[in-house]
């Protein structure tokens, strides 16, 4: 039997009761967009998360499009993040027609290196993007002394950190803004896609409703600055509102799979994520290095074990991006991880059993390589 480094299908057969009246809830509403299952999933996730708005959109490029334009990011700006992402990430700066400009991880934990921020600011710096990454938190505090002291916005990407925690704060609570994703392997995922801006500014929340309703007001069909269509579907809301009530089950189930993991790996030469200081990790993905990776991936097709790379491209050295110019070898750490990263199965119904055949496959294959 082939192990899929995500799957859901465990899941939505001890959920499928309840998704199934989640559908059946939106359909008989007799609203099928903008309706009660987007206010109240928006009103849950804001309160789940003790902040004062939450707008919910399509998906989670838009989210970080959306955000970036209500806290007035456009043409011209520089937004200053992490070549070390998911593409989304840089591809939504683009979108938006401001420039990023990347700064390197840390060696340690793969996260934005903070101490580089400062030397990246310049003139035309708008906004600090830090990508919370395989699910756990970027070190929040340097970049709000930074912002506060260079008047920049602060834009959290939560898209891989659904209820990580830093210093007790939850991700989506320390910035200006922060974007989710609701894609289906995130933490939380829909059936579809999702997506959610989280804010405690009224302003940006006034901005975000606007701008995923075209560039109106909801009611008053009159367009002042022109929009997007970015709406969040009821039917994905009313799904994601019951998952949100289970969440805190998701990432228990993925902390466990992770320590089942970092015992079984312990003694294998194997070098495994590592939780920065204050920080609890939800582990969206679980990602391990070793300098002989594309030896080890290939070993591992033999035993039907699926894995992942997370990512093999830094997105600066991606064609789609060459015009900004960033040479290869200026990003040293993310460049190297590139070559040495790759992310075993992880996902909050993975067996124990299934687990233990893909920590004996690993043992087996790092013996004999
Ligand atoms: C998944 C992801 C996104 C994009 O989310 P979509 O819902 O797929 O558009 C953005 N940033 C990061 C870090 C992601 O992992």
């Amino acid at each position: 039997m082939t192990i899929r480094v995500w799957d859901y299908l465990a899941e939505y057969e001890a959920e499928r009761e309840d998704v199934l009246d989640a559908v059946e809830t939106v359909f008989r509403s007799g609203q099928l967009v903008l309706g009660e299952s987007v206010r109240r999933f928006e009103e849950e996730f804001a309160g789940r998360h003790g902040t004062a708005h939450c707008v919910g959109v399509d998906n989670g490029t838009n989210a970080v499009k959306l955000g970036l334009q209500a806290l007035g990011v456009g043409p011209g700006d520089e937004v200053i993040t992490v070549s070390n992402t998911a593409a989304p990430t840089v591809v939504a700066i683009d979108a938006v027609g401001a420039t990023p400009v990347f700064v390197d991880v840390r060696e340690d934990d793969f996260l934005m290196d903070t101490d580089q921020v400062e030397a990246a600011i310049t003139e035309r710096t708008r906004c600090l993007l830090p990508v919370h990454l395989y699910g756990q938190c970027v070190d929040m505090a340097p970049l709000r002394a930074l912002a506060d002291e260079y008047d920049l916005r602060l834009l959290e990407d939560c898209a891989q950190a659904h209820g990580a925690r830093h210093h007790g704060a939850l991700a989506g609570t320390m910035g200006d803004a922060a974007a989710f994703s609701f894609y289906p392997t995130k933490v939380l995922g829909a059936y579809g896609d999702g997506g959610a801006i989280t804010t405690p500014h009224d302003d940006v929340e006034r901005n975000l409703r606007r701008l995923r309703y075209y560039g109106m007001e909801e009611r008053y069909y009159v367009v002042e600055t022109p929009g997007h269509n970015s709406r969040l579907d009821e039917v994905h809301a009313e799904i994601l509102r019951r998952k949100l009530r289970r969440l805190d089950d998701y990432v228990a189930a993925r902390r466990e799979v992770a320590r089942r993991y970092a015992e079984g790996l312990a003694d294998t030469g194997l070098e495994l994520p590592r939780v920065a200081e204050g920080n609890e990790h939800v582990y969206y993905v679980y990602v391990v290095r070793h300098p002989r990776r594309d030896e080890i991936i290939e070993r591992l097709k033999g035993y039907d074990i699926h894995l992942n790379i997370s990512y093999p491209w830094p997105v600066h050295t991606m064609s789609g991006f060459a015009h900004l110019g960033v040479p290869a070898g200026s990003l040293p750490v993310t460049e190297d991880l590139a070559g040495r990263i790759f992310s075993l199965p992880m996902y909050a119904s993975l067996t124990p059993d299934l687990q233990d055949k893909v920590i004996s496959a690993v043992r087996e294959v790092l013996r004999t390589l």
